[in-house]
């Protein structure tokens, strides 16, 4: 099996490399541009636009194209050709406020577009963490000519397992970053034939069920920081823009780090309970929607409650549950809210009240989103047996994250002993 990663790098020396980067950066643009505008005269011409093969051949010999690496360049015309496929298909699905793509432009500047440089653009130096890239003929000094990056990855990131597929220099938060795109091959056993059920939800961000045993992850810590910000924020004036964008990256950042850890967390709690298979359910047309339009998320209210988009997540798990052997499957979540994961009742007589999921049928008393979870978990693993008790329905243990420690860890569990 082959597994692919992107990781990101933070430029060290980027005093010696930021005016090479922006030259290479507004290139792309000013190739993007050339494209964009021979698309135009030929669609003119002849109703059609070019693909990128055509794209190519055609720019190879154009000044703009020789700023950069061959490869970069070629990247370039390939992102356009791209772009103007992503328009058509959105077209033809009846999406008729889908515009072609622009050109990139900002009154008589070109902003800055992310380069790639494959195998013949780039060279890793491991020992010292540098990278090289190469210009293009046009933009050398002299032959030698090259931009050397000094870069930092994230501590448990190690490089020299992947192979590297690609560099990309990205300009973001107003400073460049490298991503590594990597691959490597494995192979990993499963850890064993179970199955979890995962739901996905706002004030749980996600109850794990592994039938006869389940967990609750509260979204306290995002909900918190929401606050936080949103505070911090509102106290900005519109004179403070930097201090508001330096905000939003750090509120970004912590969301993400929150979703990393939650998906590693989950993924070993799988891996103890020797699960081969995490069901996790379909949100419902997140990704197929191309409309722009505001999207009917149910019981997950506004894709912007939380700020985060939930297949964002989804992804992160499965990539870490592949690495261990897991495969992840997703379902879809219809009616999982509304049936009863003891009995299988589903005729509209049960109820939700705070959290709690009552069958009138069979007296079951679930929490509602470990309910939910089980039901996602049956998608694929049969009803256990009718005998079996199902109080663990209404007792999840509750793992919260520790901002602290970094990590998720159990919480002392309040019995409620009332009958
Ligand atoms: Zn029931």
């Amino acid at each position: 099996m082959r597994i692919h990663r992107t990781f990101e790098a933070s430029i060290t020396n980027p005093r010696q490399v930021s005016d090479d980067l922006d030259q290479l950066g507004r290139a792309a643009s000013k190739l993007w541009n050339v494209g964009r505008y021979y698309a135009q005269e030929q669609w003119d011409e002849t109703g059609e636009i070019p693909d990128d093969g055509e794209l190519k051949s055609e720019l190879k010999g154009h000044e703009r194209y020789t700023d950069l690496h061959s490869q970069s360049s070629q990247r370039v015309l390939e992102e356009l050709a791209e772009a103007f496929n992503g328009w058509f298909t959105k077209r033809r699905n009846g999406d008729s406020r889908a515009r072609p793509p622009g050109y990139r432009k900002r009154g008589d500047s070109h902003p800055r577009s992310t380069v790639s440089f494959k195998a013949a653009g780039f060279k890793q130096d491991a020992q010292f963490t540098r990278v090289r890239l190469s210009k293009g003929r046009n933009l050398k000094e002299h032959r030698s000519d090259f931009v050397l990056c000094e870069y930092e990855l994230r501590p448990d990131v190690d490089l020299s397992e992947w192979d590297i597929q690609q560099v990309r220099t990205v300009h973001k938060y107003d400073e460049w970053r490298l991503h590594f795109v990597c691959r490597k091959s494995i192979d990993p056993d499963p850890p064993g034939d179970e199955t979890a059920g995962i739901d996905l939800g706002i004030s749980n961000v996600a109850a794990l069920s592994f039938g006869g045993e389940s967990i609750l992850f509260p979204g306290n810590a995002l909900k918190e920081d929401e606050y936080y910000f949103g505070r911090k924020k509102a106290k900005c004036d519109d004179s403070r823009s930097n201090e508001r964008l330096r905000l939003d990256r750090k509120r970004t950042e912590r969301r993400t780090h929150f979703l990393h850890t939650l998906s590693k967390h989950i993924v070993s709690e799988c891996v103890e309970r020797d699960v081969g298979t995490i069901v996790i359910g379909d949100l419902g047309g997140i990704r197929d929607d191309d409309t722009g339009e505001s999207r009917n998320w149910g019981k997950h209210g506004n894709l912007d409650l939380h700020g985060w988009a939930f297949d964002r997540f989804t992804s992160m798990l499965e990539y870490k549950a592949e690495a261990e052997g897991i495969d992840l499957t997703v379902e879809s979540e219809r009616d999982t809210s509304k049936t009863c994961s003891a009995c299988e009742t589903k005729d509209g007589t049960q109820r939700v009240e705070r959290g709690l999921y009552v069958c009138e049928e069979c007296d079951t008393v679930a929490n509602a989103d470990v309910n939910g979870a089980e039901n996602i978990r049956r998608k694929v693993t049969p009803s256990p047996s009718e005998d079996r008790s199902n109080g663990w329905l209404a007792q999840p243990t509750v793992h919260l994250f520790d901002r602290n420690e970094g990590r998720f860890a159990p919480r002392e569990q309040v019995v409620d002993c009332k009958p």
